[in-house]
């Protein structure tokens, strides 16, 4: 049992929990370091695992993609292990663009599946700009303490470490090279791909993620379709699957995909439509997936390769 308590406008012993699903692979250096300067002490849930999964499963509507089940798994392992528990309602991260509309209520899908939950954090996140991003610290910040210069002094530092942080994967010296699509989540939750990263380096093949290809690029593609889209995962991913195939830089690609993803099942064959003949394999993945069917898969989709090389 922890004890936390009010003392001269703010919380003393503060746990936060930080359930590490969805967006916590892109934006943690962000959050962990805002409440850690905050005074608070963070509990982060464990890597996504086999428990994590099945509470996921049992809290969330049947209908949900596995991410955002996976979520729910990630608040029921520590909610009764913290004071308040961040649940990003992350909006925008780019003008003129949406992340997904689950993002947006993803407080009320947890808050109306799960009881006994603790205090939450759900001020909506449009990360735009410094000045709106920090409009939800000020919010987000109120609930630990009243010190308005601490809660700036702590988005400086925040803003600064999720600045200099760097993710995405570029593997180097592999005969083959396969451009690896999907969301972050997907792409770098080791549980939910079930090391597929790995296992396509043991077969021989590199792995190339979009972090390492310039927006400019990404941008100069999106511009040639009819309409711009209105999901960043849609711009990004069609952009990086696009350019990838038309600068010639890897042998094949793998889209990683969630079932009962609307984003997805347009942006596929959206790339479908734009590659052609290039060679590309789309995993699907649920709770229901089975190691073996994707090792049979992938074998199959690099052999191809290796033939046609
Ligand atoms: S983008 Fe797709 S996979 Fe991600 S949360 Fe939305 S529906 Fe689920």
């Amino acid at each position: 049992m922890w004890y936390s308590f009010w003392i001269g406008g703010e919380y003393i012993n503060m746990k936060i929990g930080i359930p590490k699903g969805l967006l916590y692979y892109k934006y943690y250096p962000f959050f962990t370091s805002f409440f850690t300067e905050l005074g608070a002490e963070i509990v982060c849930s464990a890597d996504t695992n086999k428990e994590i999964l099945d509470e996921g499963i049992k809290h969330c509507v049947d209908e949900a993609c596995l991410p955002v089940k996976v979520f729910h798994g990630h608040i029921a392992s520590i909610k009764d292990n913290c004071d308040i528990i961040l649940i990003p309602r992350l909006m925008q991260v780019k003008e003129r663009e949406f992340i997904c509309p689950k993002f947006c209520g993803l407080p009320e899908m947890v808050l109306n599946s799960m009881s006994n939950m603790p205090k939450t954090i759900t001020e909506p996140i449009y990360a735009t700009s410094r000045k709106k991003l920090f409009k939800w610290a000020k919010k987000a910040g109120s609930m630990i303490t009243k010190d308005k210069f601490k809660i700036k002094k702590a988005f400086n530092i925040a803003l600064n470490k999720q600045k200099s942080f760097s993710t995405g994967i570029k593997n180097n010296n592999f005969k083959l090279n396969i451009a690896l699509v999907g969301h972050p989540y997907n792409i770098y939750d080791n549980f939910v791909n079930m090391n597929l990263v790995k296992k396509l380096n043991e077969l021989g093949a590199g792995v190339l993620t979009l972090e390492y290809i310039d927006d400019k690029f990404i941008n100069k593609e999106v511009k040639e379709l009819y309409k711009r889209p209105f999901w960043t995962f849609a711009r990004e991913n069609y952009g990086f699957a696009s350019h990838v195939v038309n600068s010639q830089k890897v042998d094949g690609i793998i889209y990683i995909s969630s079932f009962a993803c609307g984003i997805d099942s347009v942006v596929v064959d959206l790339i479908k439509n734009k590659i052609g003949d290039f060679p590309f394999m789309l995993l699907k993945i649920d709770e229901q997936t089975g190691e073996a069917g994707i090792v049979t898969r992938i074998e199959a989709f690099v052999d191809m390769l290796e033939r046609s090389c």
